[in-house]
């Protein structure tokens, strides 16, 4: 159920019965010349949709709450495109907004992230969340947490490469410029903070080779994520009405 197609009456009867919100996270990011600029957000508002469709088919219901687009992207600003926010703007915003969901009754609530950037804003955001209102508060980032189950579908993954490449492939054909598609991995031995690093580790946006990704790829890794995420949430959910 998507929280934007109800009413606030429809919506107000909802969270009576629905424990359980996604909260897809993204960013407006550059994502090499063959992957558009809203991937962050396509892959995991995908991926909530079809953990929806695999919980109603086994009788639980759950709500989808409209994205947050815009991450915290500092070392791909180097690209046109790419949109910004400070971490500290993004944690302040993903806990009021996870705290309204908490207000409203919604005991779990998850921020599946779609974007690197985002990982340590996220985390404090949930840990503000968790603290003040008791509620419990999952960080998916779904090309780490299925790493070993995306490696045995794609060769390698990264950045608008093999992975994300092959679940745009799948969500978005006609928006994949697959002749454009090039890079490599690249890494360095330690973090380095420096306004233009972007050329370096990730040259035109890309950090990985995405020439192998094909549409069959990302229908697998969107099939096993999804699947995963749902019975990690039938789980939990069993649990709770086992212990009422
Ligand atoms: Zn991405």
């Amino acid at each position: 159920m998507r929280m934007e197609d109800l009413t606030w009456k429809e919506f107000g009867e909802v969270r009576k019965s629905i424990s359980t919100v996604i909260l897809p996270i993204g960013s407006v990011e550059a994502h090499g010349r063959h992957l558009p600029l809203g991937t962050d957000v396509f892959a995991p508002m995908e991926i909530a949709e079809r953990v929806e469709a695999k919980l109603k088919e086994r009788g639980v219901e759950i709500l989808i709450a409209p994205p947050i687009w815009y991450g915290h992207s500092f070392v791909l600003n180097v690209f046109p495109g790419t949109i910004n926010v400070k971490a500290d703007t993004l944690r302040r915003y993903v806990r009021d907004v996870a705290g309204e969901f908490a207000e409203e009754g919604f005991g779990r609530i998850i921020l599946l992230n779609g974007h690197g950037g985002n990982y340590h804003p996220l985390i404090e955001a949930a840990e503000e969340v968790a603290e003040r209102y008791g509620v419990e508060v999952w960080l998916i980032n779904w090309w780490v947490d299925f790493r070993e189950d995306i490696l045995s579908i794609c060769s390698s993954q990264g950045h608008a490469g093999e992975d994300e490449t092959s679940v745009i492939l799948a969500i978005k054909p006609e928006l994949v410029k697959m002749e454009k598609a090039a890079g490599e991995r690249r890494t360095s031995k330690v973090r380095v903070i420096r306004k233009d690093i972007g050329f370096e580790l990730f040259p035109d946006g890309v950090n990985d080779d995405p020439r192998g990704a094909t549409g069959e790829k990302g229908e697998a890794i969107l099939d096993v994520v999804s699947e995963k995420i749902a019975r990690l949430i039938l789980e939990a959910e069993g649990h709770e009405r086992g212990n009422r």
